[in-house]
């Protein structure tokens, strides 16, 4: 079996049908390009939701966790490994926290967060039993689970997965307004996404981010900075909350963190914080594994030099303006986003998003629309200029 029609036929018979990927079937991949079934090259600038920043198959990556492979790749919590301490040590500097908690994918990390944020309620701020509410965004994108989609606004995600978990309220996201008076007594935290990635890469209002951090810390909630898709470099920073000198209480870390290589997520707080959990409260079989570590650790080392915030940054710049030129003549009708993350809306009478990703897949370039007629771009940092502008070349093809 190994045509791409057979295989896809297979899949449709035998998987369930929540996805529904575009007609390429991916054999290899190196670097920011993918090689498929039939031989053919696609530049990917989807970047697997920016789990792949670092690119395929990057050396230093696979080298760790070649590394680690070879030594132990599981303990369990049951007992302490090697790498454990120093990816935590160091995972937590590069947020300067003072503690880690980790998970494996960016939903479980969103949970851990919710539990650390009710915990902290009733054992820290002193919330009555049973009354702690987390104040959330409209639009929010914070993974799937019940918890999780019982405080989603997208009814493709929620619908049908009820009784949904209480607790949550949700405002308009990038109005401050709106935040201060959903927040009362009984808040523990606000969750956010610093810029909304599922959602089409909405970039809040310039002073929103700050708002939420002088608000939060005046009323004693938490700020939890859901930085899965927009943090390890994505942005240009480290952090997406940088670009407003914000600081979050909680940093929510996943997708990059493992390289591309292992799921590795994670919660960052002060001891204050993550302080409050005690043996048996929370866990997991594979969290904080000696593989997730060799990676994570890896990935930490390469943020700590700078060069792919500055890669993001500069070839980030260049992509937003190329595609601003694009702009109000012919089908974009508005590009948003920072670094090397856009979200370029497109007129629907010239088609959807769907149909624009296939033309694009035609002429060798991967990217997935979102919410009908936006189209994100978000290539591996590592993609070089020529390969970012032949990209660029094909996206003005199919857009002019
Ligand atoms: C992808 C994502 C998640 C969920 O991560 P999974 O690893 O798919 O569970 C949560 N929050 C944000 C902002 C994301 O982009």
């Amino acid at each position: 079996m190994s045509t791409t029609q057979d295989q896809i036929r297979a899949a449709d018979a035998h998987s369930a049908h929540n996805y529904h990927p575009l007609p390429v079937v991916i054999a290899s991949a190196e670097g920011a390009w993918v090689t498929d079934v039939e031989g053919e090259r696609y530049l990917d600038m989807l970047a697997g939701y920016s789990a792949l920043n670092f690119g395929h198959g990057n050396r230093r990556l696979l080298d760790a966790a070649r590394d680690q492979l070879e030594r132990v790749t599981l303990t369990s919590r049951a007992f302490h490994h090697d790498r454990f301490a120093d990816f935590c040590t160091q995972l937590a500097a590069m947020c300067g926290k003072d503690m880690v908690l980790p998970m494996n994918t960016g939903a479980e990390a969103v949970e851990t967060a919710v539990k650390t944020a009710r915990k902290w309620g009733y054992r820290v701020k002193g919330v009555p039993e049973g009354r702690a509410k987390i104040v959330v965004a409209e639009n929010n994108f914070h993974g799937r689970t019940t918890t999780i989609v019982s405080f989603s606004t997208d009814p493709e995600a929620r619908a049908d997965y009820g009784p949904y978990t209480p607790g949550f309220e949700i405002v308009p996201y990038g109005d401050l307004d709106a935040l201060r008076a959903a927040v009362d007594d009984d808040t523990v935290a606000v969750l956010l996404e610093p810029i909304q990635g599922e959602a089409g890469v909405l970039v809040p209002p310039p002073g929103y981010l700050a708002g939420v951090r002088e608000l939060t810390a005046a009323r004693g909630v938490l700020f939890m900075a859901d930085e899965i898709q927009s943090g390890l470099g994505r942005t240009g920073r480290t952090f997406a909350c940088e670009h407003e000198g914000v600081v979050p209480d909680v940093y929510i870390l996943g997708k990059a963190l493992g390289g591309g290589v292992v799921p590795v997520s994670a919660v960052v707080a002060d001891r204050d914080v993550l302080g409050v959990f005690h043996p048996g409260e929370h866990g997991s079989t594979f969290g904080g594994n000696p593989l997730a570590c060799a990676v994570g650790l890896e990935v930490v080392a390469m943020l700590r030099t700078g060069e792919f915030q500055q890669r993001a940054t500069e070839l980030g710049d260049h992509l937003h303006a190329e595609l601003g030129l694009l702009t109000g003549n012919g089908p974009v009708r508005e590009v948003r986003g920072r670094g090397l993350w856009a979200g370029v809306d497109i007129d629907p009478s010239y088609g959807t998003g769907r149909e624009l990703s296939e033309k694009l897949m035609a002429r060798g370039v991967l990217v997935k629309d979102t919410h009908g007629s936006t189209i994100r771009i978000a290539p591996p940092l590592v993609i070089s200029k020529e390969d970012l502008d032949w990209g660029l070349d094909q996206l003005r093809a199919v857009l002019t």
